[in-house]
């Protein structure tokens, strides 16, 4: 795919000023938001991606400069060398108002190191809460929509989240008269200092309890546990972390949720280990096969698969099976599954068996190994 000129990208011209790329970026991310996208949000990803790498170099009055200068060639070496990633992206604040309500889009995009890793400002914040999700290592090939159940506190039924009993038995705070905020005046000299808090009587409530609700104690809150589904993509990585914005702790009647952060740890499968996209595995097969060559089904992770080996196959020899590994980024094709193959050696032969191998390799005396030694030893060596 041709590299789009950034302007072109973010729809500005040339001379367009900060504040104008900066509107135009955000216009364009709020409309390749993967919720309005809904029915393609992987197309909406990449349509984002690449906004948010134009808007990266042209927010930059460095990078703009040299971009104007001499192309993409002139910035690329900043991406490193898969190209821009969103390790690279740095204005990830620029978004926050707008994509911190969307779950959805902080699953997407809201990896830890991610654009959107900063936490959201603001009083009485809820805390972040975080879950571990175990999934099988072939989850890694696939993605998997794993559900997790997190507390949270919703208000509660009995008094509508009052803390009163029955929801009415309170009054207007006298303190605030249910403002639920006090204003200091300070005159020094000839300036006035104005200062607005939260009102000491009632918390900021606005109200006064005069008989507490027996149900939730006073608290208007009620303990519950919500169910998340958890889009976990292809290639994901043993220990990633993945933020699901606004699905921590409740942050009370005014203050935001906190965060959610999932951890993905895969689960190892005997006889196969992972490195990158590649899959290393096993497998035994006859000493017939290796000596006379056949085909043997084999192991993978998601199944099974045919593995032709040929005639006068050698122990521990590895083959290659395209494409059996996991997704490589960019989700174009799969990395390859390694396998070594063991070649299993009857533990005893019946006379017959004895006497035929006798007749077809000859009688093995008294073998001389040293040479074959000196020949190992010059290989490792
Ligand atoms: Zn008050
Ligand atoms: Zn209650």
């Amino acid at each position: 795919m041709a590299k789009r000129d950034y302007y072109e990208v973010l729809g500005v011209s040339r001379d367009a000023s900060p504040d104008e790329v900066k509107t135009a970026y955000r216009k364009l991310a709020r409309q390749y938001h993967p919720d309005v996208a809904k029915e393609n949000p992987k197309a909406a990803e990449e349509k984002f991606k690449e906004l948010s790498e134009a808007y990266e170099v042209l927010a930059d009055p460095e990078k703009r400069r040299r971009y104007d200068a001499g192309g993409y060639s002139e910035v690329a070496p900043d991406f490193g060398p898969g190209g821009f990633s969103w390790q690279n992206f740095s204005h990830g604040d620029d978004l926050e108002d707008l994509l911190g309500q969307s779950p959805l889009f902080q699953q997407l995009f809201g990896s830890f190191g991610g654009p959107f890793a900063t936490g959201r400002r603001g009083v009485a914040r809820g805390h972040d809460v975080e879950v571990t999700v175990r999934l099988p290592l072939s989850a890694a090939i696939e993605g998997a929509h794993p559900t997790v159940e997190v507390p949270r506190s919703s208000p509660c039924p009995d008094c509508r989240g009052t803390g009163a009993k029955g929801g009415t038995a309170f009054e207007t705070c006298p303190e605030c008269k249910g403002q639920g905020q006090v204003r200091r005046v300070q005159n020094r000299g000839f300036a006035q200092f104005i200062t607005i808090a939260a009102c000491p009587k009632c918390g900021g409530t606005g109200r006064r309890i005069l008989e507490r609700c027996p149900t939730c104690r006073g608290s208007g809150r009620r303990q519950t546990t919500e169910r998340i589904e958890l889009t976990v993509p292809p290639g994901v990585e043993d220990g990633a972390v993945f933020r699901v914005a606004g699905h921590g702790g409740d942050g009370g009647s005014q203050g935001a949720a906190g965060d959610l952060y999932v951890q993905v740890v895969l689960e190892p499968v005997p006889g196969f280990h992972r490195e990158g996209t590649e899959l290393y595995g096993e497998a035994a097969i006859p000493l017939a096969t290796a000596l006379l060559g056949g085909e043997v089904t084999v192991r993978t992770l998601e199944g099974t698969a045919e593995l032709k080996i040929p005639a006068g196959t050698q122990p521990e020899t590895q083959f290659r099976l395209r494409g059996r590994g996991f997704p490589r980024p960019r989700g174009t094709s799969r990395g390859d599954l390694l396998l070594t193959v063991h070649v299993e050696v009857p533990k005893s032969l019946n006379g017959r068996e004895r006497e035929l191998l006798r007749e077809a390799l000859g009688d093995p005396g008294k073998a001389n190994s040293t040479k074959r030694d000196s020949i190992w030893r010059r290989r490792s060596g």
